[in-house]
């Protein structure tokens, strides 16, 4: 993909004149436009719409940030050269949730009906289910580069719930970062280094950053990390998500956080938007929607076994391919629990993602097979009927 053409799509001279490509969506950079998406956009481009990014989803319509017709923007978009406008969503819908519209997603947007005409293909997405008696999806946020774990240093670490967040964070594709918050209150350096290491044996592939709001260590280095492209947060209520977004994003947009905080719901009473840029040089955009909080899995089970990667290589090693790992001779994951090489405690929890995502899983099946069973019967049913006109009334 590197170096590819920006404008390869452009057959016609025509396009040029009319959308100079290279011009046009420069603006969006600051929300994460590149040559990629320009080339997967040129379509569009030649029947007149305009690239934009989802920043909130709003009941059918959604607030996006297009390229301004010309000049300074308005504004209103928090950059030079966009503004923000309201689109209706009618045009896009999809029976598959999963395929519904959400914060983050790249869409073509048509100024004149003031429509989504389509979503740009995504390269990542968080999903989570429902809810805990329903078992569809639904993509929290698309198109997301790395996903922060808060766990706060003020309690006993929730290992369980870190590999939790890990899971779906690894699920989406993006790269999962754990962020221990509330450094501050963790003063003695060895203590501090050995949570870390915890948390590292924890989450195979993963930084582990530390950060005190506070006093302001370690935000530098999260900065960093996140500069350039798109995050989003996830973490228990009270682990200091809120906290660490003002850090990242500075002190513009903390009254609107903080009240959003306040009424725990994520109520919009002002204008807020669930996508922010974060400040440069650094740049980059933040995602910070209310259904992140308190995600369940959904069909996570690659995610699962990144988290455990460890766990499922020794599981590579047991004598039985399809070995449950509870009383199996020859089994290496009971061999590695009894030499101290894997805690109990790892494997509970891994035992317990697995179990759940098996049942998110089946309840899925059981959707699909009654699904099923209502086409079969109606045609049964249809089936029956025109034997019985054929062979005419009986009796
Ligand atoms: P959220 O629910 O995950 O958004 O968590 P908040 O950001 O609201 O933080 C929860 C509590 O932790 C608040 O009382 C914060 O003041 C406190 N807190 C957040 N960051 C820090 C920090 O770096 N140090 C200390 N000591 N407290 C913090
Ligand atoms: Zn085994």
């Amino acid at each position: 993909m590197k170096g590819h053409p920006v404008a390869s799509a452009s057959a016609s001279p025509l396009f040029f004149s009319v959308l100079p490509l290279h011009s046009l969506p420069a603006p969006l950079a600051r929300y994460g436009w590149d040559a990629a998406l320009a080339e997967a956009f040129a379509p569009y481009a030649a029947d007149g719409l305009l690239p934009g990014r989802i920043v909130r989803v709003d009941r059918g319509l959604c607030d996006a940030v297009v390229p301004a017709p010309s000049g300074p923007g308005t504004g209103s978009a928090g950059a030079a050269g966009l503004r923000t406008v309201r689109a209706d969503l009618g045009p896009v819908s999809d029976p598959d949730p999963t395929r519904w519209a959400c914060t983050g997603d790249w869409i073509a947007y048509d100024p004149d009906e003031r429509a989504v005409r389509a979503l740009l293909p995504r390269r990542t997405a968080v999903l989570r289910s429902a809810s805990s008696k329903r078992s569809d999806g639904q993509v929290l946020a698309a198109n997301v580069d790395h996903v922060l774990i808060a766990v706060s240093l003020a309690a006993e670490l929730d290992l369980g719930r870190a590999e939790r967040f890990l899971a779906l964070a690894w699920e989406s594709g993006a790269q999962p970062l754990v962020v221990l918050t509330k450094a501050d209150l963790v003063p003695d350096p060895a203590t501090l280094a050995h949570l870390v290491a915890d948390v590292e044996a924890t989450a195979p592939g993963v930084s582990v950053l530390t950060v005190s709001a506070a006093t302001g260590d370690g935000v530098d280095v999260l900065t960093a990390a996140v500069a350039g492209g798109t995050t989003v947060l996830l973490g228990q209520s009270g682990a200091g998500k809120s906290t660490l977004a003002n850090s990242l994003l500075g002190s513009e947009t903390q009254t609107v956080r903080t009240i959003r905080d306040s009424d725990g719901k994520g109520r919009h009473t002002t204008t807020t938007r669930d996508l922010l840029p974060l400040p440069l040089p650094g740049g980059g955009v933040l995602i910070d929607t209310p259904g992140l909080r308190g995600v369940g899995l959904w069909d996570a089970e690659g995610g699962v076994a990144q988290v455990f990667s460890e766990i499922e290589e020794l599981a590579g090693d047991c004598r039985f391919h399809d070995c449950a790992h509870t009383a199996e001779p020859g089994c290496a994951v009971l061999a590695a629990l009894e030499d101290g090489t894997l805690q109990e405690r790892r494997l509970d929890s891994y035992r317990k993602l697995i179990r759940e995502n098996e049942w998110i899983a089946s309840r899925t099946d059981a959707r699909l097979r009654a699904e099923r069973r209502r086409v079969w019967k109606q045609r049964q049913a249809l089936g029956k009927h025109l034997v019985q006109r054929k062979r005419g009334p009986q009796r």
